[in-house]
């Protein structure tokens, strides 16, 4: 576990080194921060997580593929392994993607809200009214925004979003 921490302080020092010319936008673009957490959460799990003790040292390479990323034949393979890993958190260790609930429940929201109203509106009046629609699509959008972001954060303070 010691020589762990150390392997890690090691690799985000050569994170540092790799990308000390990098723009803001080129460092947000390849999601060098993600790959920083990737690795930190990958050394947190690996004692007790075979798939993550096996993907150090996919890590380890990602780091080293920081510079050839500008060509696209190293970016695909890059972003697939990527991809891979941070999936596995989501899959096996309860993680979930930024901003995964608030669109969501905001779309069930809407679906909600308008659909019983179109309906009331068709049955009671004997014609779909727009005004009450939209009324409610406002509504159910609000509503199922904020419900949707209240889950995002419980998630994000546990440090659980990846
Ligand atoms: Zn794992």
């Amino acid at each position: 576990m010691e020589n762990q921490q150390e392997w890690l302080h090691q690799k985000q020092l050569r994170i540092e080194e790799l990308t000390a010319n990098f723009s803001m936008s080129k460092y947000n673009l390849l999601k060098i921060s993600y790959l920083a957490r990737l690795l930190d959460e990958s050394v947190q799990h690996a004692p007790t997580c075979n798939i993550c003790r096996g993907n150090l040292s996919t890590l380890d390479n990602l780091v080293e593929e920081i510079p050839h990323l500008d060509l696209i034949d190293h970016r695909q393979p890059y972003e697939r392994q990527f991809n891979a890993i941070r999936a596995h958190f989501h899959q096996q260790h309860g993680f979930i993607p930024p901003y995964k609930y608030a669109p969501l429940f905001a779309l069930a929201g809407i679906l909600l809200t308008t659909l019983p109203v179109a309906a009331w509106t068709y049955f009671s009046k004997g014609r779909v009214m727009l005004d009450p629609i939209l009324a409610a699509a406002a509504i159910g959008l609000l509503a199922g925004y904020f419900r949707g972001a209240q889950k995002d954060g419980v998630y994000r303070r546990a440090k659980k979003m990846i």
